[in-house]
């Protein structure tokens, strides 16, 4: 037993202190900064190089909700496209998404997370959550398992994955949908009591990603069923998710 406790002592705490300020690597795709006066040519080419049509011509503009991050249109533009490490993104609001030529990330923050009281007053010493992946590749379900590891330690927080979804606050929903799992996407939700949040968590789910033409998707569950909370990546980083979902609760 002293072994063990002096071996805790030795390794301390392994946990990120401060997720909040947390930075990434440089290399990571965050946030976008386009100057559209930088790039001389035709930005058709720049709309024609995005494989799942996150870029608009006019107004130059860059959808998260469908962005993979894949850096073409950065490569492409010559500078007119740059990608941030900025890594929190999430927004309430899906057309808070869009980000447009000039727009600057601390305008981009503000507003960007709806914070309710009811919301706070309810899950912000406890949120439980019920993962369903809808075709998801596992990129997004691997991000969010880490986010309960020992770096990230999301149930510091009081926020953590529960197997059951008669346990959950809310459903956390990745992947595009497929027909096959959109049955079984909506009777986890509706097995959750009432008030409850969902959050869509990476471009699969918020837009259907790559796969958003595929004729085997059933996304009719968004028809019937409001976000709370938009959390866009390719996958996302868990430190995007989990800055999100802090913001949503209203305790950072
Ligand atoms: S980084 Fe995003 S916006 Fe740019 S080409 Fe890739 S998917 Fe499209
Ligand atoms: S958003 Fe990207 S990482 Fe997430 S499920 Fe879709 S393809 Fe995979």
């Amino acid at each position: 037993m002293l072994d063990l406790l002096k071996l805790r002592r030795k390794h301390g705490s392994q946990a990120i202190p401060d997720v909040v300020n947390a930075e990434l690597m440089e290399s990571h795709r965050g946030f976008p900064v386009i100057d559209e006066t930088k790039y001389p040519g035709d930005w058709q080419s720049i709309v024609d190089i995005c494989p799942t049509g996150a870029i608009s011509k006019e107004p130059v503009s860059i959808d998260l909700g469908k962005c993979i991050f894949c850096g073409e249109c950065e490569k492409l533009s010559g500078g007119a496209v740059r990608f941030t490490n900025i890594h929190k993104t999430a927004a309430s609001d899906r057309r808070h998404l869009i980000v447009a030529s000039g727009s600057e990330y601390d305008s981009y923050r503000e507003n960007a997370v709806e914070v309710k009281r009811e919301i706070h007053k309810l899950f912000g010493r406890s949120l439980k959550l019920r993962q369903v992946s809808a075709g998801g590749c596992n990129g997004c379900e691997m991000e969010l398992n880490a986010c309960s590891n020992v770096n990230f330690d999301m149930g510091r927080f009081g926020i953590d994955f529960v197997a059951s979804p008669r346990h959950a606050d809310g459903v956390v929903l990745t992947g595009p949908i497929t027909k096959n799992m959109a049955p079984a996407l909506m009777d986890a939700y509706q097995s959750i009591g009432d008030p409850k949040v969902v959050i869509a968590v990476g471009a699969c789910a918020i837009s259907g990603g790559v796969f958003a033409e595929s004729a085997q998707m059933n996304r009719s569950f968004l028809n019937d069923v409001k976000v709370d909370l938009y959390v866009p990546g390719c996958p996302p980083h868990p430190l995007t998710f989990i800055n999100g979902v802090l913001e949503f609760l209203g305790i950072s």
